[in-house]
């Protein structure tokens, strides 16, 4: 039997105190996902996961079901992992004989819990990201209700007048922001008409919104999340131009940071406002370790430049963040279909894993929090350590050959790269259990 002194009660496994919920997945990943489990994670703890298969088959018989039920468990246990699924199209509904189009798991899990999803790159000393500069990660956290994408657009075909109007609610005793003086908090009883401009010829028309409950929602996700990886916090918008609309952005966020001041103070973390292309322009030359909260737009773009200025999908991890304090975690990349058509294929992949065991680690990491248990904690990082370290000394799977330094002569199969980490770990373990 194999000792590792980083438990000191039992000496073998380490206890995890309180349950996981695992969400098991498709294609590559879902092959992955059973080979971390078995090689990475059970041999060294004794983990409790409740487990809820994802897998397309799955979900297409019991109708969707195992996807609430797997959002409930989340939002009961605080902590889960999740594997890519699939998102059924036109194609994959004929490919796997489905009685329908399944929606996005992510979007029923996202939309049960009121989530944000922030996603963090996985850095490597040798593996150098575009921007020279940095050198920790730069953490993108994303609005993801409202702005353009749930505006109504229009051509307009000809001259003629464009308003914005609001009609309250009969009755209605709430807030309403009018787009004149009026501060938003005064209930309106009168219809309020603006004139937005008037047409001499064709054009184009856009009218979009947000609302306070998701604005604020969004901002505590982000307090949340900076708070638990004690990183500055940044959020641009352009107030300066937009005074009413990015501006109650500004103001809600202010005052959902303003709420947590002591953890900020006490976490040694700072908040930063600043217009947008004053942020755009800072991240460039910073040298990363900061949650980035962006606005549903800027971040569907800005969330790309950074995934990419990092290098591979197969070091982009994501978690989604539940105002009230629950988190799950996942790869940002999906189920890899080419690869594993090739592995049908009886051929050999090498995907990268490491996103994948990212996400286990986080998850790890979190309930060791939660649980109070630092050496649940410590495991996760130890695991970290191993792969990025594997990593470090040019042990890679092909997606990273072309972006490290010094190029690796050869590269790891998937199954190789996962036993290579696991080899790793062990000594990582013994190392610092010692
Ligand atoms: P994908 O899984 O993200 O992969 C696209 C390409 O990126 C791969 O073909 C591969 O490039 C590269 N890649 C991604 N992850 C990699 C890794 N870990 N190691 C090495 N290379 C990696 O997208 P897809 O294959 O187009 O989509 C497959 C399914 O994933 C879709 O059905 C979609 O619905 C689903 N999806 C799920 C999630 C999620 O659950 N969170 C997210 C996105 C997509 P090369 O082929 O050049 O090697
Ligand atoms: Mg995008």
């Amino acid at each position: 039997m194999r000792r590792y002194g980083i438990d000191k009660e039992t000496r073998v496994k380490i206890k995890v105190r309180n349950p996981i919920a695992e969400l098991d997945g498709d294609e590559m990943t879902r092959i992955i996902w059973k080979l971390i489990k078995e090689r990475l994670i059970l041999p060294h703890l004794d983990l409790a996961l409740e487990y809820y298969d994802l897998g397309l088959p799955n979900r297409d018989r019991c109708e969707d079901a195992v996807t609430r039920e797997a959002a409930a468990a989340i939002n009961r246990l605080g902590v889960g992992v999740k594997c890519a699924t699939i998102t059924p199209d036109a194609d994959r509904v004929a490919e796997y004989k489905l009685k329908r189009a399944w929606p996005s798991p992510n979007g029923t899990i996202r939309g049960i819990l009121d989530g944000t999803v922030f996603r963090k790159p996985i850095v490597a000393r040798n593996l150098r990201p575009a921007v020279r500069s940095w050198t920790r990660p730069i953490i993108v956290g994303r609005h993801a209700y409202g702005d353009l994408y749930q505006a109504v657009d229009f051509v307009v075909p000809g001259p003629g007048t464009a308003e914005l109007v609001f009609t309250p609610r009969a009755g209605a005793a709430g807030a309403a922001a009018g787009g004149g003086a009026a501060p938003a908090g005064g209930a309106a009883t009168e219809q309020i008409r603006l004139s937005l401009h008037e047409f001499t010829g064709p054009g184009v028309l856009m009218g979009m919104h947000n609302t306070d409950a998701s604005i604020s929602s969004f901002a505590a996700a982000c307090v949340d999340y900076a708070l638990s990886e004690k990183v500055e916090l940044w959020f641009g918008a352009k107030d300066t131009i937009s005074k009413r609309y990015h501006g109650r952005f500004r103001d809600l966020f202010a005052q959902a940071v303003e709420e947590r001041q002591a953890e900020f103070a006490a976490a040694g973390i700072a908040y930063r406002y600043m217009l947008i292309d004053d942020a755009v322009a800072r991240v460039l030359k910073h040298p990363g370790g900061i949650l980035w909260a962006c606005s549903n737009y800027d971040g569907d773009v800005f969330s790309d430049m950074v995934a990419s200025g990092f290098g591979s999908l197969g070091m982009m991890s994501s978690v989604l963040v539940s105002p009230g304090g629950r988190y799950e975690f996942e790869a940002a990349h999906g189920t890899v279909r080419r690869h594993y058509y090739e592995h049908l294929k009886g051929h050999s992949t090498s995907t990268n894993p490491i996103a994948s065991i990212f996400a286990w680690t986080g998850a790890i990491r979190k309930r060791g929090e939660l649980d109070g248990s630092p050496a649940v904690a410590a495991f996760a990082g130890a695991l970290e350590r191993a792969t990025v370290g594997l990593v470090e000394d040019g042990v890679v799977t092909k997606d990273l050959v072309e972006l490290i330094e010094p190029r690796p002569a050869s590269y790891q199969s998937t199954e190789g790269f996962i036993d290579a980490a696991a080899e790793r770990l062990g000594r990582e373990l013994e190392r610092t259990g010692a």
